[in-house]
């Protein structure tokens, strides 16, 4: 029997993505072969009439089928870019936004201006991706990050090392909002708050393509009622860190007048900066404080 060829796997693939109702069934099939035959992406056409062994084509039939199930493409490869490093990403965090790099560009340039140290704390870690980003950003930066969800923490605990960064951003022990930096008595260190927290309204949450819906965890996305309950519980609670002087915060879409307004409430003589994501979106609140 003649080995099937890359090309015929691509068609194979896409087709029955297509058919499990998946956006981007060629790019998404191409993603799985180059990843399974350690190639990369834009490599494929080059071999397109190369046959590939059974081996191979066992584990990408198995990744497909896990895909074609609407686990998210980032979970089935096992890894995602942000903001130019590799993550690993799996089941125990929500799929990193290409959106927060935004914030993590708007924390980076308000740091260097504000010419802090800094001393930063990323609220809500999951993969580690603000702490990590920011780290390497800033050499001088030391980051302390939280999340609710131990599991998070287990997986930015590896996306940390694996940057070589454990030296100086700190995976405190699982807590909500600023109770891990309190208890592990940091709290009066803390210079930048930095959070992407959970911000989709509870009744949306279903209503979300079942890659969200049905395999990211919840924790990570319901921000209660109307969304805003992370921003309403944080912010009373940033007025007791005695050095806190920038804040910076993602917002879902059609939130940041909100947010922007619980911030004024607590801090009225904040200086607050409203920043769009590239797709035209405000997508984070910047608050000098
Ligand atoms: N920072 C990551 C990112 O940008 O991709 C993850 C963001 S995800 C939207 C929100 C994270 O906040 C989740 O990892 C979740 O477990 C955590 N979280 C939810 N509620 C929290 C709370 N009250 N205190 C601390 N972390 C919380
Ligand atoms: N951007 C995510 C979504 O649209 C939500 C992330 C969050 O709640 N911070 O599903």
């Amino acid at each position: 029997m003649t080995p099937i060829t890359i090309a015929e796997l691509v068609v194979r693939g896409a087709q029955q993505l297509a058919a499990a109702g998946v956006d981007s069934p060629d790019f998404d099939t191409s993603s799985l072969l180059a990843s399974t035959l350690n190639i990369e992406l834009n490599k494929i056409p080059l071999v397109r009439n190369e046959p590939v062994t059974p081996t191979a084509e066992r584990l990408f039939t198995q990744r497909l089928k896990r895909r074609m199930k609407r686990e998210p493409l980032q979970y089935v490869l096992g890894e995602i870019e942000f903001y130019g490093l590799p993550f690993k990403c799996d089941k125990r965090a929500m799929v990193p936004r290409p959106e927060t790099e935004t914030l993590v560009a708007a924390a980076r340039d308000a740091i260097r201006t504000l010419e802090v140290r800094p001393v930063i704390a990323d609220l809500g870690t999951g993969t580690g991706i603000i702490a990590v980003a920011l780290a390497c950003a800033l050499p001088n930066a030391r980051v302390y990050a939280t999340d609710v969800s131990a599991e998070a923490l287990a997986l930015a605990r590896e996306n940390v090392q694996r940057q070589g960064l454990a030296a100086r951003v700190t995976l405190l022990p699982p807590g909500q909002y600023l109770e891990p930096l309190d208890s592990s008595g940091v709290a009066g260190e803390v210079e930048v708050v930095v959070a992407n927290p959970p911000y989709v309204e509870t009744a949306q949450l279903d209503q979300l393509q079942p890659e969200i819906s049905q395999f990211e965890p919840r924790i990570a996305l319901d921000g209660g009622g109307d969304g805003l309950d992370f921003y309403r519980h944080l912010l009373p609670q940033c007025s007791a860190l005695p050095r806190l002087c920038l804040l910076v915060l993602e917002v879902g879409q059609g939130q940041a007048e909100a947010v922007a307004s619980i911030i004024r409430r607590q801090f009225p003589s904040g200086q607050l900066q409203v920043i769009p994501d590239l797709a035209h979106i405000e997508r984070v609140v910047l608050a000098i404080i």
